[in-house]
């Protein structure tokens, strides 16, 4: 009888974890299929300059339409990706994809902006990295000041001395360079100082409660005067209210990013922010 018991206990469990497996397993089989069965996608972020009111560039995010799962985040994959090592290829599209879209973007007319492509640390440590992002600049035929590449501070500081290296390689080509979720990744600022940076992005976790937290305005404003002093522009990330972007632009932060503006979005929705005439802060700007 006991042993019975403990024999099913062990068979309510084992399905369990095979369950757990298999679901890992399964998606790691699809996640290699989907780039060939072209199911993944971009989408593009606006930021928005705060002196001029207007955007300036967009950040684009991979999106994965599963066949059975529907619309995937990257948070649903990209750490599979990472581990698998399919980020490359993945991250490969991304900025293909991306390059190609600002060459069409610009080609019909529309108004020059900047697209940043975020890399994972995976993907920085490729030893062909450069090859691959002249290679794609060359055959898409965009100009490299119109491609951003976004390393997280997490990935920066992994191997400084690499990251410098590599960091100075790309500017040398006159890609724009930038930090992402800066504030979260402990860099020094004897790194900072060293790297050819273009841009810092505030990690959103410091701007959520901007307006009222007094740890996170004296972090912000930390990260601004450091920032400038360096001659290095700052994009706030998910700024999703008035408020925080009122608050942005007095303290003089140049850029913003977030639902406020916009989600990420299809390339064909995202056009309306480049047409000469569209006002964005029409609907959200009330001071100059
Ligand atoms: P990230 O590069 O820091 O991108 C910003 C994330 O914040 C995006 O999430 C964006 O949708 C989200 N966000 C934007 N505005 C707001 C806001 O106002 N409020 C809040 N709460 N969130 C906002 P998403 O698209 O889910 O991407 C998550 C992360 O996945 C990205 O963080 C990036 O690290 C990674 N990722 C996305 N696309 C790629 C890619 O093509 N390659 C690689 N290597 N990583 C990617
Ligand atoms: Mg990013
Ligand atoms: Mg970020
Ligand atoms: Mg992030």
């Amino acid at each position: 009888q006991a042993k019975q018991e403990g024999r099913n206990q062990y068979r309510l469990y084992t399905p369990k974890m095979n369950d757990k497996a298999l679901q890992r397993l399964t998606m790691e089989n699809e996640l290699r299929k989907a780039l060939e069965r072209e199911e993944f996608l971009v989408y593009y972020q606006p930021k928005l300059d705060l002196c001029s009111g207007k955007v300036i560039g967009a950040e684009a995010l991979v999106r994965w339409q599963h066949p059975r799962l529907g619309f995937l985040s990257p948070s649903e994959f990209i750490p599979l990706a990472e581990e698998t090592g399919l980020i490359k290829p993945i991250g490969d599209f991304v900025l293909w994809a991306a390059c190609k879209q600002n060459k069409d973007w610009q080609d019909k007319g529309l108004k020059g902006i900047c697209i940043s492509v975020n890399l994972s640390a995976v993907q920085f440590q490729q030893k062909n990295l450069l090859q691959k992002v002249t290679h794609c600049l060359t055959e898409v035929g965009l100009n490299p000041a119109y491609l951003e590449l976004e390393i997280t501070e997490s990935s920066a500081i992994q191997n400084p001395q690499m990251t410098i290296k590599t960091l100075k390689e790309f500017k040398k080509l006159g890609i724009q360079l930038s930090i992402d979720d800066f504030g979260t990744g402990y860099s020094s600022l004897g790194l900072l100082n060293q790297l050819p940076l273009d841009t810092l992005k505030i990690d959103k976790s410091f701007i959520r409660d901007i307006t009222s937290d007094k740890d996170s305005q004296a972090i912000v404003s930390a990260i601004i005067a450091m920032s400038h002093n360096l001659g290095i522009k700052l994009v706030a990330e998910g700024v999703e209210t008035k408020d925080q972007m009122f608050y942005l632009k007095e303290h003089h932060c140049d850029q913003i990013q977030g639902y406020l503006i916009s989600p990420p979005i299809a390339a064909e929705q995202f056009e309306k922010f480049l047409q000469p005439d569209y006002h964005i802060m029409t609907y959200t700007w009330t001071v100059g």
